[in-house]
């Protein structure tokens, strides 16, 4: 990549790259390799910040599938105490 212009972070820094989200000139400091595309830093962090909101979602519904669970088995084990005491 050659230099084109400034970087939008560090206006006294020649640019090296384009960010692929903002299309703002990075420079070095300001370029980030991620999954080999080049961002700027702030990019990077709203895409990692949107990837663990989505890893904290499965995490939730992980703990609702537990909880849903726990809660059939305690209706399971209360209908056959009842089903027992009709028996008797
Ligand atoms: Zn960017
Ligand atoms: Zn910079």
């Amino acid at each position: 990549m050659t230099g084109s212009g400034r970087c939008h972070y560090h206006p006294q820094r020649a640019g090296i790259g384009i960010c692929v989200e903002c299309r703002h000139v990075i420079c070095t400091e300001c370029t980030t390799q991620f999954e080999g595309i080049n961002r700027c830093a702030q990019c990077l962090a709203k895409r990692l910040k949107a990837a663990t909101t989505l890893k904290g979602r499965n995490d939730f519904s992980a703990a609702n599938l537990m909880l849903a669970v726990l809660c059939a088995a305690v209706l399971w084990g209360v209908l056959e105490l009842a089903v027992r005491a009709a028996n008797r």
